[in-house]
């Protein structure tokens, strides 16, 4: 055999002096004395060079080399591509160890040593990784390297080497060595390069040496030192070459730092019968089992695996085919994984029985591996619970919560991509309104809902939807946050899309949907494709998840509240682990399609008789959607916060009603009957007065308007009835036996006044409840702090409130004066791109400004009332960075959308670990 048949393994480190620019790769605690630890090893021989250095000294087989120093690469730049004195026989003594340990001699023609050499930096940069494979063959190694293998085998290491010199040392293209070896398998009419006759392949080789002279003026050296020599300076040069230093760049890396260079012993996976090579890792990557999953392929290298262009083998074949080599890769994956503590991607090569380690860092892994590894390395005393809770991410934990589309298939190019503002994927037929939307889903379709945009008359349809799709707003537009609340994977803001309710069709490039066709869409990722995509359940009874949200719960301090409008949401939190209702808003109940006539009813009451009828209309409505809260969380804090949106929100549109009205004046010239005529006045009078009182309602800013604590001054029954609906709800329940801790939040204060005010009302309504019922309720009564001056004059009004909520999505549109919706679609989008701002403030909070604004009414608030309740309860309350930020200020809750619960659980401990 061409390699002999000593079985060499790394040696000990040299005796006596330590080199300064070059190691062996058994020389790592050397290396550490000379540069105090790991970390200056990782920076004196570059990433991938510690890592072979620490595998070696940990026993690992792995063939054996040396790295030439990253300090080197920077006094080989400083002195203008010179290389340091001492360099080149610091190099010959380590070519000396390496060849006593292998027992090959490197440019000997029996029994040749041959190297590779690569790059690696401190830090990995792909792409910048060159390469040079076969240092060491010339024409009369290689011709008698054939004569003892093959000529395929030799030759096609020698054109490799041929290749990869010119193409890293001499900077030429690889065309013109794709070109001569697309036409040498054309000439002997063979498929693949493993057909070619030897005569093809000396032949070849020929051509490349050409190709070399004509494109570089020169040869490869026949020296094997001399090509070394040059491929570890080119690989220096290579630091300050373009690639690398726009790749610095783009990642933020230090110039300074330069590359290390490792000189290796080749191995070869395709010498033969007992020789293969693969990949593994050392528990499952899908679903984190323990045990060795991988592939490989007998008489291979390691690019046919990853290339595809062979079928690989399952990792178990390999158990059967060379059981001693298999017993040897699972004990090495234990030891690495027990080193790194964490699951290992492996790369391994078996060279005539002997198996050689080439590579191990930490493996890719699937949200479910991730979670079961950690988990599983806690009780096997690998890890500890706090690297657990570190190691998995809040996006990993709430992979778990949605159905997502499956991993495996081939879902084809998108239609198109928005935002993506609500997780798990939607497979469903498109509708394009909402009414449509629900008598399809009525007739038993699954539906994704598409529209421009939605507004609060939608929610029914949006509710019909498996999925929501809009072609406008950002991610708090109203169908962001509809859908987040109602757990209903969305995309929106896909620009790309040319939605036309009216056709009942939209475009997207040259394609058409039309209402009914199929469309997959994925909220985790923003994209958006026609037709079906096949789904996998998600896990939420995951005992790994489980066991890793349970220590999160033993290791936070704040405390995770649901925004959640319904019973059953309030359910669905509880199960996901909610410790209360951090802000149910009302209005949502009011935007039903059974109630919204009687709001509107209400809005258009002409007197105190009319409207007093409409809320008692309403009355039992509230009561009975309150009840339901309590119920679900009983012996937990219900925040119900009290209506806050502008009324003319809850009238139809008012072009679409200035349309109705002339259609129904056209029409009414065409009818017959009297009894047709006075039906269509009718109509026309109903629709007048709505118009009528649109056109009265109508603000400017209704984002500034009457709207929030503004409406409750101006209709003070609302109030009433909501308070009254509230307490009459907790005084049945306490009859019941449940234990209710109802919080009344006020929204959009700004000036205490209005506080004081409306405190009066809702203090009296309990109290005529309370005497009513004869049941004494217990009860909070607090305000939203939403509003700059609130949070400025948080001193007085905690004086009146006994809570503080941020809703820090009003709290932002009010600190930056802009509307999101407005801004998500326009020069936010600008802003974020040019660095003007580096994240959008409504989905991580404004550190600086409504950051300020919340410690400042933290600290105001509890120095006029020590222990006040704060917490958070705009979108925020469920982005792990803002929840860190709450953390910070000693916020004591936050408060999210129930299906953002088990995330919010586990970045509160993250933001408990990292603080
Ligand atoms: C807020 O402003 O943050 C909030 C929770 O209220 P809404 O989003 O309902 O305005
Ligand atoms: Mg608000």
């Amino acid at each position: 055999m061409f390699m002999g048949s000593t079985t060499w393994r790394p040696t000990l480190a040299r005796e006596g002096s330590v080199s300064q620019s070059v190691y062996l790769f058994s020389e790592l605690d050397a290396v550490e004395q000379a540069v105090s630890g790991w970390d200056g090893a990782r920076e004196l021989l570059g990433g991938k060079g510690a890592n072979l250095a620490d595998m070696t000294r940990l026993g690992i087989p792995v063939p054996p080399g040396f790295t030439v120093t990253t300090e080197a690469c920077n006094a080989y730049l400083a002195a203008g591509n010179q290389l340091p004195s001492d360099l080149w026989p610091e190099i010959e003594h380590c070519l000396t160890t390496i060849e006593a340990s292998t027992g090959r001699v490197f440019g000997d023609a029996d029994t040749p040593l041959l190297l590779s050499c690569r790059s690696g930096a401190r830090f990995s940069m792909p792409g910048m990784m060159d390469t040079v494979l076969n240092i060491g063959l010339n024409t009369e190694i290689t011709e008698a390297l054939a004569s003892r293998t093959s000529p395929s085998f030799a030759y096609d290491l020698y054109r490799r080497l041929l290749h990869m010199f010119g193409s890293v040392v001499l900077g030429m293209p690889d065309e013109p060595f794709e070109e001569a070896m697309a036409s040498a398998r054309s000439d002997a009419g063979v498929a693949s390069e493993a057909q070619l006759p030897s005569s093809s392949w000396i032949a070849l080789v020929e051509t490349y040496r050409s190709i070399i002279r004509e494109h570089a003026g020169r040869e490869v050296p026949d020296d094997p030192r001399e090509q070394l020599r040059e491929a570890v300076e080119a690989v220096f040069r290579s630091w300050n070459g373009r690639r690398a230093i726009d790749y610095r760049n783009a990642a933020g890396l230090d110039h300074s730092l330069g590359t290390a260079v490792n000189v290796q012993t080749m191995v070869f996976g395709n010498l033969g019968e007992e020789s293969a090579t693969g990949v593994c890792m050392s528990r499952s990557s899908t679903t984190g089992e323990p045990g060795l999953e991988g592939d490989y392929l007998e008489q291979a290298q390691g690019e046919d695996v990853v290339a595809g262009t062979r079928l690989t083998e399952p990792i178990e074949v390999l158990s059967e085919r060379m059981p001693s080599i298999y017993a040897e890769l699972s004990e090495i994956a234990q030891r690495l994984e027990t080193h790194h503590r964490n699951m290992q991607d492996i790369e391994f090569t078996v060279e005539n029985e002997t198996l050689w380690i080439l590579q191990t860092r930490d493996g890719k892994r699937t949200a479910e591996a991730e979670v079961r590894i950690a988990v599983d390395m806690v009780e096997e005393g690998l890890i500890d619970r706090e690297t657990a809770l570190l190691r998995v991410s809040p996006t990993q934990v709430e992979v778990f919560l949605h159905p997502r589309l499956d991993p495996s298939a081939d879902a084809g190019p998108a239609l198109a991509t928005g935002i993506a503002v609500a997780p798990g994927a939607a497979v469903g037929q498109a509708a394009f309104d909402a009414d449509r939307a629900e008598e399809m889903a009525r007739d038993g379709n699954t539906v994704v809902l598409v529209r421009p945009d939605t507004k609060p008359d939608d929610v029914h349809g949006m509710l019909a939807a498996r999925g929501i799709v809009t072609s406008r707003g950002g991610r708090t537009s109203h169908a962001a946050l509809v859908a987040r609340q109602f757990g209903r994977p969305a995309v929106v803001g896909a620009s790309d899309l040319d939605i036309d309710p009216g056709g009942r069709m939209m475009r997207a490039g040259d394609q058409t949907i039309e209402e009914g066709d199929w469309l997959s869409i994925d909220g985790s990722t923003g994209r958006i494709w026609g037709g079906r995509l096949e789904t996998v359940t998600p896990d939420l009874e995951n005992p790994w998840l489980a066991k890793l949200l349970g220590w999160a719960d033993e290791t936070r301090r704040l405390g995770v509240r649901a925004n959640a409008d319904y019973p059953n949401d309030a359910e669905l939190a509880r199960r996901n682990g909610a410790e209360g209702i951090g802000l149910c808003r009302t209005e949502h109940m009011f935007f039903e399609t059974d109630r919204l006539p009687l709001v509107r009813s209400m809005i258009m009451a002409a007197d105190d008789t009319e409207l007093e009828a409409a809320l008692a209309e309403l009355l039992p409505l509230q009561r009975a959607d309150f009840e339901g809260l309590f119920r679900a969380m009983d012996g937990l804090p219900v925040i119900i916060r009290l209506i806050d949106p502008p009324l003319h929100e809850f009238l139809p549109d008012h072009d679409e009603l200035v349309g109705d009205l002339a259609d129904l004046k056209v029409h009414i010239q065409h009818h017959q009957s009297l009894a047709e005529i006075d039906e269509t006045l009718e109509q026309i009078r109903i629709k007048q007065r709505l118009l009528d009182r649109e056109e009265t309602l109508h603000e400017e800013n209704p984002m500034l308007g009457t709207r929030g604590v503004r409406l409750g001054m101006v209709l003070p029954g609302l109030v009433r009835m909501q308070a009254r609906a509230i307490f009459e709800a907790a005084c049945t329940c306490v009859a019941d036996g449940v234990d209710v801790r109802p919080e009344v939040m006020i929204p959009l204060v700004s000036h205490v006044a209005e506080l004081r005010t409306v405190r009066v009302t809702v203090a009296d309504e309990a109290q005529q409840v309370m005497e009513q019922r004869g049941v004494d309720v217990d009860y909070l009564f607090g305000t939203m702090i939403e509003i700059p001056r609130a949070a400025l004059t948080a001193g007085e009004i905690a004086g009146v409130a006994e809570f503080f909520s941020f809703g820090t999505n009003d709290l932002t549109q009010t600190t930056f004066g802009i509307s999101r919706d407005d801004a998500e679609q326009g020069f936010l989008v600008q802003y974020l791109r040019d660095g003007i701002l580096s994240t959008n403030p409504f989905e991580t909070i404004d550190p600086d400004g409504v950051g300020e604004l919340m410690a400042i009414a933290t600290e105001r608030g509890r120095a006029t009332r020590p222990g006040l309740e704060v917490g958070i309860c705009g979108e925020h309350g469920g982005d792990p960075a803002s929840i860190a930020l709450c953390e910070r200020l000693g916020l004591d809750y936050v408060s999210c959308s129930p299906l953002r619960i088990p995330v919010a659980r586990l970045a509160a401990a993250q933001a408990v670990l990292r603080s």
